[in-house]
């Protein structure tokens, strides 16, 4: 165990963790960031160009970003640990974090900033391709896929939504879903079936994904008879969910039902007093590098107000 009591742990490595990170360390607090040992960087270190960062007028590339962010949260004198935080214990004056090899830190506060997992469809090609016609964000890539053929794959109300949000800047966007009717709500369903440009496959899976350096083409097979078929598209976009990465959490911080960290209003305070969440891990919504930056800043200037007023 490190004798020291920090004043704040930070765990996560996203433009979350890394913007907490340069506001922490510029506010003196002298943060420790745990990034991650696979993931560092979080999740732009899976993609090619963002262009909706602002302050990149060229727009840049995703991990070019985050070495910066990491660089920038550095400078000021952040220290990181490329590990993976394994247990914590939240309750209390002194929270403790713990890595897999027994090491253990502790910190009068601490940001979650641990992110959410794109639920892959685990076939071959979807790592190799992701940037390059695979993505899991229409918002971020869908402005690449002008006059193109795009699949969406899933059936809820986000598969629903890319879908139609797609269809501005697509030449046509099939659906591709399992079953023979949508999980999605009435009203979304009645604007895609009034949508033109989108065609729906029913009771179909993406079985092969086609191109070397670019997305080509997709095989899809019937879920009913097995059949498949092959489909010229340069776009996929995997719509079927989110997994917020709480599990360490479980039993001590209030997650939602569908395990997002709860916070309080206009804040990134948790139900514990010392503890504040920020970006995806907290986000159903907008998903965004810039919002999960913005509230990484948030918990930083609030986890500085909690210190200093137990001082
Ligand atoms: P993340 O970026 O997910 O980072 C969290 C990181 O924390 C993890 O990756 C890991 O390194 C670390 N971590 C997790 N658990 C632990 C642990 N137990 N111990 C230590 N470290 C841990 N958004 C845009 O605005 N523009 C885009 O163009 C864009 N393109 C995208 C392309 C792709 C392929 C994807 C997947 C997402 C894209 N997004 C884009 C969305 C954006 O990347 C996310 O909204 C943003 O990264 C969320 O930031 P975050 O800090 O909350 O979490």
């Amino acid at each position: 165990m490190s004798d020291d009591v920090r004043n704040l742990i930070i765990i996560g490595s996203g433009p979350s963790g890394y913007t907490a990170a340069v506001y922490a360390a510029r506010a003196n607090l002298e943060p420790l960031v745990f990034e991650g040992s696979v993931t560092a960087g979080g999740a732009l270190m899976n993609t090619t160009d963002v262009e909706n960062f602002p302050g990149f007028p060229d727009g840049i590339m995703g991990p070019e970003l985050m070495d910066k962010l990491r660089a920038q949260a550095e400078r000021f004198g952040a220290e990181l640990i490329a590990d993976d935080v394994t247990a914590v214990q939240l309750e209390g004056d002194i929270k403790t974090v713990s890595l897999a090899d027994g090491t253990t830190y502790r910190a009068r506060a601490v940001v979650l900033a641990m992110g959410s997992g794109y639920r892959k469809l685990e076939i071959e090609g979807e790592d190799r391709l992701s940037g390059h016609g695979v993505s899991w964000c229409a918002t971020c890539d869908g402005f690449f896929f002008r006059e193109q053929n795009i699949v969406v794959v899933g059936g809820g109300d986000s598969a629903v939504e890319e879908a139609t949000f797609l269809t501005r800047f697509a030449s046509k966007v099939t659906l591709v879903h399992r079953r023979d009717e949508l999980r999605a709500s009435k009203i979304m369903q009645d604007r895609a079936f009034a949508n033109e440009k989108i065609e729906f496959a029913w009771n179909s899976e993406v079985a092969e994904l086609h191109g070397d350096d670019r997305l080509e083409g997709i095989t899809l097979r019937d879920t009913v008879t097995g059949e498949t078929r092959r489909i010229d598209a340069t776009g996929l976009f995997i719509a079927i969910g989110h997994d917020p990465r709480s599990e360490l959490l479980k039993g001590q911080v209030q997650l939602d039902d569908e395990g997002y960290v709860l916070v309080q209003p206009g804040s990134t305070a948790t139900n514990l007093p010392g503890v504040f969440a920020a970006g995806d891990l907290v986000d159903h919504t907008y998903r965004q590098a810039v919002t999960a930056a913005g509230t990484g800043c948030a918990a930083s200037l609030d986890a500085e107000r909690f210190l200093a007023d137990i001082e």
